[in-house]
């Protein structure tokens, strides 16, 4: 019987776990604190890729596993690309997702339907237990609606409509968004790169 591949997980958004172990279904999927690594890593890349890299290389080092990391946002042309890689910080880490979908939201205030595209991005960096680095880069394309709809998911996916449903992400099912996902394409990109 073939071994599982241990591969760990440098996150801790159970939204993003979730979603790779979904899409990963072969390899065994551990945690950062399941694999015995504690403590804040500090994302102070300045692009997606180099923040995923910081993560996953910072717990190789600590670990000697195989590492997969990765760093997402959603840039809004509109707004300068904005929130981009500080998805996450936007208006500050404790400021409700409601929150910052909203101020989004108002930002396009009097923004026509063609000026409001967007994408979501996933940058997924490996280390492999010799050292060996990868990253990889996945997107979604879509543009921001008028106000938020559904509830599947999670961060901003209730304003972000893909054209080819018609639906924001909070109303796709998770099957139907991991087929089209940024992190569903890096992923995609990072399994043949680990093959
Ligand atoms: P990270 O943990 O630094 O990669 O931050 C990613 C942030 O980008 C998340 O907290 C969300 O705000 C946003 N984001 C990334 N991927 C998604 C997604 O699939 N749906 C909604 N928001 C996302």
């Amino acid at each position: 019987m073939a071994e599982t591949k241990k591969l760990i997980l440098a996150s801790s958004n159970k939204g993003k776990i979730r979603e790779i172990k979904e899409l990963l279904p072969d390899y065994e999927i551990l945690s950062m604190a399941e694999a015995g690594f504690e403590g804040d890593i500090e994302e102070n890349g300045t692009t997606f890729e180099e923040n995923a890299m910081i993560k996953a290389r910072t717990v190789w080092e600590k670990t000697g596993h195989t590492v997969l990391a990765d760093d997402s946002g959603l840039e809004v042309d509109a707004i300068n690309k904005e929130p981009g890689i500080y998805s996450a910080r936007y208006l500050g880490e404790d400021t409700p997702f409601d929150k910052k979908m909203d101020d989004v939201l108002r930002r396009l205030e009097g923004v026509p339907q063609d000026k409001r595209t967007a994408r979501f991005v996933c940058a997924m960096a490996a280390v492999l237990p010799d050292g060996t680095e990868k990253t990889v880069r996945g997107t979604m394309e879509g543009f921001i609606g008028y106000e938020k709809r559904g509830t599947n998911g999670f961060g901003y996916d209730p304003i972000f409509v893909v054209p080819e449903y018609d639906l924001t992400v909070a109303e796709l099912d998770s099957d139907q968004k991991n087929k089209i996902s940024h992190r569903g394409m890096a992923l995609k990109k990072m399994k043949e790169a680990l093959s």
